[in-house]
């Protein structure tokens, strides 16, 4: 009896440090170093920059319908970066000017800054003196507190107290599942080989597996945060998408054949690479609206798709980089996002080599198949009871 007992908590206990360990694993370069995600997000903060007017327009309906004294505004996976200040400048902008339209008093913020505990919490927590002083500066003293605080946890969960948010935004956080789906590698139909992520090459049974997986997590993701949200309270979330989901043309996909190169020249072990899978999805828009439909408490107000060249973003910032420059600026966008959980399973010593093979064969690949980032908006409004 007392065995039994013992051994079940054991469980649970592994259980817990499993999900703790998974939790501190996936997260972003920290610091504001070269390689850092602060200093490389210039992919991530193109995109904000283009769903700008989708938010502005969520939120002049959100202050038309309601304007409390103090609006609750939510960043979830909000990573170490200028971008996720920028966000919040946005939204304080735009509340702003909604309520001088409508004649209302400026309110103030409570602003909730969320991401997995492993997020370099401190580099954002360093710049937030500079960022109210600028908006003291900006604003004067018309302007009402705004106060920021850090929320450390998964959004596939509770963050916020019941009936609490008014605002929710999320900008490229969602593709990330809570984790890869646990029946990979099982089973001989479900080794992903040669692969990290739903690829062309991937059985079905591989894509089924993640769509599952996104499903639950997705279905999770709108559950918590309708017990969140006030009734006519509103979401913006953007997240990478496909076309076709068992086809995403992901930039994942590339790294993948990468890795797969360097099994083939015999310097990571085949089973190693097999035995990997990111817990990485970018659904289509049809499976988005479909689980929306589903979980029932929050209106869809739009949902749109819009595909950019993986090299658009910086060809838009500087137009005289040339193919490898540009090349170099792809690689340590994505050695920002990937390397804590590509070294946490194929080692730091070969991250150098991979991004190099990356940096020389990206742009040629992404023309000879004509990749694109597909990124997908979706607006939602929580309903009333
Ligand atoms: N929104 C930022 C960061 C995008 S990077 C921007 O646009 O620049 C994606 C972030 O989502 C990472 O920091 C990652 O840690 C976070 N993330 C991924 N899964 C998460 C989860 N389940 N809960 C909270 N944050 C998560």
């Amino acid at each position: 009896m007392i065995h039994q007992f013992t051994t079940a908590r054991a469980r649970k206990s592994n259980k817990k440090l499993k999900m703790a360990v998974k939790e501190l694993i996936l997260h972003m370069n920290g610091g504001v170093g070269e390689t850092s995600y602060a200093s490389n997000s210039l992919l991530q903060r193109t995109v904000i920059s283009m769903v700008k007017p989708i938010l502005e327009e969520s939120i002049v309906e959100l202050c038309g319908a309601l304007l409390p004294k103090c609006v609750n505004i939510a960043d979830l996976g909000c990573s170490a970066g200028p971008n996720a200040l920028l966000v919040v400048s946005e939204i304080l902008d735009s509340i702003e000017a909604a309520s001088q339209k409508s004649n209302h008093k400026l309110p103030s913020f409570q602003v909730f800054l969320n991401d997995l505990p492993a997020n370099d919490f401190n580099t954002i927590f360093r710049s937030l003196p500079g960022f109210c002083k600028k908006l003291e500066e900006e604003k004067g003293s018309k302007f009402e507190p705004c106060f920021i605080a850090g929320v450390p946890g998964s959004f596939y969960g509770r963050l916020f107290h019941n009936n609490s948010l008014h605002f929710v935004h999320s900008s490229y956080a969602l593709m990330w599942l809570s984790e890869a789906p646990k029946a990979l590698g099982s089973k001989p139909e479900l080794l992903n080989k040669g692969n990290i992520c739903v690829a062309k090459t991937s059985p079905p049974e591989v894509f089924k597996a993640y769509n599952e997986q996104f499903n639950r997590d997705f279905s999770m993701f709108l559950k918590s945060r309708a017990e969140e949200v006030v009734p006519g309270g509103r979401m913006v979330l953007t997240t990478m998408a496909s076309f076709r989901s068992d086809d995403p043309l992901t930039i994942w996909e590339f790294v993948g054949l990468k890795l797969n190169d360097m099994v083939l020249e015999g310097l990571i072990e085949e089973e190693k690479l097999d035995s990997f899978n990111l817990s990485y999805y970018a659904p289509t828009k049809e499976e988005v609206k479909k689980a929306i439909e589903e979980e029932g408490s929050f209106e869809l107000q739009r949902l749109e798709t819009f595909a950019m060249d993986w090299d658009m973003y910086i060809r838009k910032a500087n137009s005289s980089l040339d193919k490898q420059a540009r090349a170099a600026v792809m690689a340590t966008g994505i050695r920002a996002v990937g390397e804590p959980i590509l070294s946490n399973h194929f080692g730091e010593e070969i991250m150098d080599d991979l991004f190099k093979r990356f940096k020389d064969d990206v742009v040629d690949h992404m023309e000879t198949y004509n990749c694109k980032y597909i990124n997908l908006v979706i607006s939602l409004t929580k309903k009333h009871p």
